[in-house]
């Protein structure tokens, strides 16, 4: 029993294609998981859902495609893929779209508002799946064999991060796009924040987080919403997680920088003697959970 993780997307901010992004990849956050049962879960609609909307359909080969779609928050870069995203023009499909009831404007809002004829040629009440909307907080819901929670994060506009398990599993996937651990910005985090993260992320399996930043980058970007790479690393070795996935790559970072990066993480875990598996996310990289 295991829940299998597919990277759609991986890039942070803006698709960035090109020479220097090739294997790791340019779209923008996009994850499938499947459950031992093949229930369809997917974790942020950046441009990656558009690949993943064509391996659906064909996978599907006609039969109706159904699945949850969780957002961790609605900029661009995670809501982008949907006007893209294959199955959501086809009936007999049907989705529904989770995300914070928290956001200043609700998710079902921007998701159409996205589709407005200024902006895009189909409308969202053209589609032909049926799509609906539902909010999710820090209570745990269980679905189709699986649980889920979510865990409101440091991120300008409110962002949520979610966990994932199989019912009975025990094994777990924490997936944190957009997480800003250092102390810039001016956010209305509560007192315990950060241990309560910590128990949120604790023994997980996987954790994949936000990594968009060097520690010297970091010091422009204060406020920004990001982690950097040590802040994450941080947290994987609080919470005693046995994966770090870094994820939500800066644009302008190259795959050679994405490797050193990588080996310098592995580094400090290694001096330290902790035993943890550290990879940064690459489209159609795959793992179980
Ligand atoms: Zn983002
Ligand atoms: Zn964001």
């Amino acid at each position: 029993m295991s829940l299998r993780v597919q990277f759609w997307g991986t890039r942070g901010s803006i698709p960035s294609p090109g020479p220097k992004t090739v294997r790791y990849g340019g779209n923008t956050p996009c994850v499938e998981l499947r459950t031992t049962e093949g229930w369809l879960i997917i974790l942020d609609a950046g441009t990656g859902m558009r690949e993943l909307g064509r391996s659906l359909l064909s996978r599907a080969n006609g039969a109706p495609i159904k699945g949850d779609i969780f957002l961790t928050h609605a900029h661009w870069d995670h809501i982008q893929g949907i006007p893209f995203f294959g199955p959501i023009f086809q009936r007999g499909n049907h989705f529904t779209i989770w995300g914070s009831q928290t956001l200043e404007t609700s998710i079902d809002r921007i998701v159409r508002d996205q589709m407005n004829p200024v902006v895009f040629p189909v409308t969202f009440e053209e589609l032909d799946a049926t799509i609906d909307f539902s909010a999710i907080d820090e209570r745990k819901q269980v679905r189709q064999g699986f649980e889920v929670s979510a865990y409101p994060v440091r991120h300008p506009g409110g962002a949520l991060g979610y966990r994932f398990s199989e019912v009975g599993s025990g094994r777990s996937l924490v997936y944190i796009s957009d997480n800003e651990l250092g102390s810039g910005g001016k956010y209305e985090t509560p007192i315990g924040w950060r241990s309560k993260l910590v128990d949120f992320v604790k023994g997980a399996k996987v954790l994949v987080h936000d990594t968009t930043y060097t520690a010297e980058e970091y010091d422009h970007y204060r406020g920004w919403g990001h982690s950097t790479y040590d802040d994450a690393l941080s947290l994987a070795i609080e919470a005693g997680v046995e994966q770090l996935v870094l994820f939500h790559h800066k644009p302008e970072r190259s795959d050679e920088e994405l490797d050193q990066r990588v080996e310098q993480c592995r580094e400090i875990v290694k001096e330290r003697g902790i035993n943890m598996e550290i990879e940064a996310a690459a489209e159609g990289m795959t793992l179980t959970v």
